[in-house]
């Protein structure tokens, strides 16, 4: 029997067995899992063209990120400790008129892409302008993306007649339609900057390809305020009058909801992303995300782009949601590690439509695997692996990261991407960014 990449000696996580107690192998063909058992299953036959020694660390899917807005990690610390409308308005908008261009858009993403193969992340939503350029970034750094093309109504970076919004993310879509590492989206940016109109097109054009709908829903309180004075109705009863809800429709926060926001969005089949360290950093609130899951409504975990969090760590994400739900309702047995795991990796698959491939370490799933290094003074002991991933492990413990069976990251060395050439694009980025502010 042939492999591509063979990985021996590691505890490797399945969905049977999240806590392994055995080392085990995982046989990688053609982008597949094709083979997982104990070491002492090996076929003696095997041959692998790459074979990873993962002694002493933990195997297991890599983490699924369903809310990003990549190229922002240009803005990083620009604009900090503001409230959310005038962060947005007087800082974030502003800057993005002036810096958002193609270059600007694909090396963004090319440092967050560095960022997110770096630390455990093996799937990113993202959502932006220029979003070819996130795309080619993703494809050509390895990582899965569901890329979705930016949508307002006033003048964008690339699009500066916004009647042309919707035909330029039709013409997103057809191009990357077939590509096998990025499925185009649409993303809508809120109903706060597109009119009911464009809500129902960008819609249609999403139910047109088959693909995923994102939209920021009831993020801060003013938001919601500001729906009932304008349209009479909560942010998600609106979204649902527009009939913009089902299950290919991602809604983005969902803050600031009550129960008959939940029961539209559980009876719709939509999905939520929710970004907790995102919505602490703006104050914006706390998601009822206990009462979602309890609905049985797909829940995932995103970081939001980095201006507002400010790193892309899915470990970090997980760790914040673990903690902020028990603390909110007082209640330390609400979101329990494996809950929340299971967030970042297949109920993250599902929000994004990708359940069939990705999302577990299953044989016939597509390899998106990491390897967390266990030989570390805060990994030990580990009584238990999600309460280990969940509280003490971070995005810097990752090791090697596969990706549609594809090594991206080898010993802590990134394989696809020249770091210090982005960094150093970035960094020249952001001293116009410097002198302009
Ligand atoms: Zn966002």
């Amino acid at each position: 029997m042939n492999c591509d990449i063979l990985i021996t000696n590691g505890l490797v996580k399945t969905s049977e067995k999240p806590n392994p107690g055995h080392s085990s192998f995982v046989a990688i063909r053609d982008g597949l899992i094709i083979l997982i058992g104990t070491m002492a299953e090996l076929p003696a036959q095997i041959k692998a063209m790459k074979t990873i020694d993962a002694w002493g660390c933990l195997v297991m899917p890599g983490l699924i990120n369903t809310h990003n807005h990549s190229a922002m990690t240009l803005f990083r610390g620009l604009a900090d400790d503001l409230p959310l409308m005038i962060w947005l308005q007087e800082h974030i908008f502003p800057a993005e008129a002036k810096f958002v261009s193609r270059e600007m858009v694909y090396w963004c993403s090319k440092l967050a892409a560095a960022e997110m193969i770096g630390s455990g992340t093996t799937t990113v939503a993202d959502g932006y302008f220029f979003e070819e350029e996130a795309a080619r970034a993703f494809k050509e750094s390895g990582l899965r993306a569901v890329a979705a093309q930016g949508i307002i109504d006033f003048p964008a970076p690339g699009v500066p007649d916004p009647a042309d919004n919707i035909k330029h993310a039709a013409r997103f879509i057809d191009r990357w339609q077939d590509d096998k590492l990025v499925t185009p989206g649409v993303f809508c940016h809120s109903a706060y900057t597109c009119s009911g109109q464009t809500i129902k097109k960008g819609k249609e054009l999403a139910r047109r390809a088959g693909c995923r709908f994102f939209i920021h829903v009831a993020e801060t309180r003013d938001e919601a305020a500001q729906s009932l004075k304008q349209h009479q109705v909560s942010p998600v009863r609106y979204l649902d009058q527009l009939g913009v809800l089902d299950e290919g429709t991602v809604c983005v926060h969902c803050v600031w909801l009550d129960d008959d926001d939940i029961e539209i969005i559980r009876d719709s089949g939509a999905s939520v992303a929710s970004c907790p360290k995102s919505n602490m950093k703006l104050a914006a609130g706390i998601a009822p995300v206990d009462k979602l899951l309890k609905a049985d409504i797909p829940v995932g975990l995103g970081t939001d782009g980095c201006a507002s969090n400010n790193n892309l760590d899915m470990f970090g994400e997980i760790s914040t949601a673990a903690k902020l739900h028990k603390v909110n309702r007082l209640d330390p047995t609400l979101l329990p590690a494996g809950r929340v795991l299971a967030m970042a990796t297949s109920g993250g698959a599902a929000v994004l439509g990708l359940q069939e491939t990705v999302g577990e370490l299953a044989v016939g799933k597509l390899a998106d695997i990491i390897i967390v290094d266990l030989q570390k003074p805060h990994l030990t002991p580990m009584y238990n692996v999600d309460s280990m991933l969940a509280y003490a492990a971070s995005g810097s413990d990752v090791k090697t990261s596969i990706i549609n069976g594809r090594l991206v990251m080898d010993n802590y060395r990134l394989q696809t991407i020249d770091l210090a050439e982005v960094i150093a694009r970035v960094n020249s980025l952001a001293h116009q960014v410097r002198k302009a502010t």
